[in-house]
């Protein structure tokens, strides 16, 4: 069975952050992904833009060239997947771990779907974009009640109801509304959330102009096969519907993590246990990396801001070696 001084759970940009800085210090690494390099990026809406330059999206000191000064997710899959590919990362794909065990000897055993290994550390860096928030209402297990969004193609000529008031709702609405779709938009709120400052006046002239439909301070109650109910300050509105687009964010995978035995706080934001500063859980020698740190509180880390713990990860295990 394969040793390795440090194994990372998931090939995301922080996983791979973390390989490579490993790899710098001459440490042995293995990075197991479940899907394809930098998953959730790939499962990214296709027209996505991210909010951050691409200067701040960089690993491994590997420069990324973009032509747009916000890069698009097909010039982030192009950058991370060169990166893995010049950087020879040590990274298995569609392989997921399963399993973390401490044995007696300090070691960990980490059964994956397709072989076992032992480490000396484990890196948990497994993101957040795997389990979406559910709404808990009546007819969301209908097939038309979508968590994920990719092309606004495929809605033309539908009436789509979003859900939620943050930049994912703010990007289907437009684009969907700009693809011949019959948008309505469904915020809790009296105004609209956190979206990015070149899109929210968008949105908020197309709402003023009756472009699209928005109920404010308003909630979704239940979902049927043609049609939905919402509830707003009015009274309950009962409109035609063809989809429902909740983008009503995403959460870790806390079964996954508390398995591994690491320690969530007991309020509604379940933050994994951690030492902010050599990012150290709970267990002796297993970290946590990216964004899954802020536990339900999702919007604290980003790539951006959390690239950094790749270093604090690596400089505590080099420092204790
Ligand atoms: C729509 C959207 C836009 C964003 N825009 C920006 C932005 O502009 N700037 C910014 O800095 N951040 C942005 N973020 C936040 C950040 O980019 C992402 O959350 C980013 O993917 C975080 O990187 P990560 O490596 O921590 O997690 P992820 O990229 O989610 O990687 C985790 C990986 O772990 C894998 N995995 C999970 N469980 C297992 C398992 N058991 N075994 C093996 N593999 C596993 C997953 O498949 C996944 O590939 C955005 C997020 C979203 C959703």
């Amino acid at each position: 069975m394969e040793t390795h001084d440090i194994l990372i759970i998931g090939g995301g940009p922080i996983g791979l952050a973390c390989g490579l800085e490993a790899k710098k210090a001459g440490l042995t690494y293995l990075i197991v992904e479940k899907g394809c390099v930098v998953n959730s990026l790939f499962n990214y809406p296709l027209n996505m833009t991210f909010f951050s330059t691409a200067d701040r999206l960089e690993i491994g000191g590997y420069p990324f060239p973009s032509i747009h000064p916000k890069p698009n997710r097909s010039e982030a899959l192009e950058y991370y997947r060169k990166v893995a590919e010049t950087g020879e990362l040590n990274l298995n794909l569609f392989e997921e771990v399963l399993a973390v065990n401490p044995e007696a000897n300090g070691l960990y055993t980490v059964s994956t779907s397709k072989a076992n290994y032992k480490a000396k550390h484990i890196i948990v860096a497994t993101g957040f974009y795997d389990i979406p928030n559910l709404l808990q209402i009546k007819g969301e297990e209908l097939p038309k009640v979508r968590h994920y969004y990719y092309d606004p193609h495929y809605y033309f000529k539908q009436k789509v109801l979003v859900v939620g008031a943050n930049n994912s709702s703010a990007d289907v609405a437009l684009e969907t509304y700009r693809k011949g779709a019959e948008v309505t938009i469904v915020v809790r709120e009296p105004e609209l959330g956190n979206i990015k400052y070149w899109t929210k006046p968008d949105l908020e002239n197309r709402i003023a102009e009756g472009a699209v439909k928005a109920y404010f301070s308003s909630r979704l109650l239940e979902i049927r096969e043609n049609e939905v109910d919402i509830e707003t300050p009015d009274g309950v509105v009962t409109i035609a519907n063809d989809f429902v687009m909740a983008m009503t964010g995403y959460q870790p995978n806390f079964t996954f993590l508390k398995k591994l035995g690491i320690e969530l706080s007991h309020d509604a934001l379940k933050h994994p246990t951690h030492n902010p500063e050599t990012m150290e859980t709970n267990l002796p020698g297993v970290y946590l990396a990216g964004v899954v740190c802020g536990g339900m509180d999702t919007r604290v880390w980003f790539i951006e801001n959390s690239r950094i713990h790749a270093e604090k990860i690596v400089a505590h295990i080099t420092g204790k070696l």
